[in-house]
C-alpha cells in the first residue's frame, strides 16, 4: 500500500475528483442540491468527501461556470452559469428554468434606491406546475 502521494499524484487525483463533479452538476437545466450532488459524486469517486465535493461546488460557483440560488429555506446548484431566473412549484417542490427579463430599468432604480451598483439579479417565482394543477382537478372531477 503507498501511503505518501507525490504531488502530481495528488494533482491528478484532484482532477479527477473535479470532472466527476462537473459532470454531476454542469449542464442546462440541471438543479441539484449539495445531498444530492454528493451522492452522485461518491458513485462515480467512492471515498470522495464532502468537503472536496463543497470546496469543489464553491470554485465552480466563483469561476461562474455553475451558480448557487437560494429560494426561501431551498439552496440548489444550477449547472448553468449564465443569470436566468426560475420557477419553483410549492406543491412538488420542482425547479424550471424560466426566461428572465431584462429590466435595465429595475436595475438602475436599485442603484439609487441602494446607492451602490447593482451587478445582477435572480428571481425565482412560486406557483404551481403543470403536473400538479392537472393532478388537483383529477380529484375535484374524480
Ligand atoms: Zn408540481
Ligand atoms: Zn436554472
Amino acid at each position: 500500500m503507498r501511503i505518501v502521494l507525490n504531488k502530481k499524484d495528488m494533482n491528478m487525483r484532484q482532477t479527477r475528483q473535479k470532472e466527476a463533479i462537473l459532470s454531476v452538476v454542469h449542464g442546462e437545466g440541471i438543479h441539484m442540491t449539495a445531498e444530492e450532488i454528493f451522492a452522485a459524486v461518491q458513485e462515480k469517486e467512492p471515498g470522495i468527501g464532502l468537503a472536496t465535493v463543497y470546496r469543489n461546488l464553491k470554485s465552480l460557483c466563483d469561476a461562474g461556470i455553475i451558480q448557487k440560488v437560494t429560494a426561501e429555506d431551498r439552496s440548489f446548484y444550477d449547472g448553468c452559469g449564465d443569470p436566468h431566473d426560475h420557477f419553483l412549484c410549492t406543491e412538488c417542490g420542482k425547479i424550471e428554468d424560466v426566461p428572465s427579463f431584462e429590466s435595465r430599468e429595475l436595475n438602475s432604480f436599485l442603484t439609487k434606491q441602494i446607492r451602490g451598483k447593482v451587478h445582477r439579479h435572480a428571481s425565482v417565482y412560486f406557483g404551481i406546475c403543470e403536473d400538479c394543477l392537472g393532478e388537483r382537478d383529477r380529484k375535484i372531477t374524480s
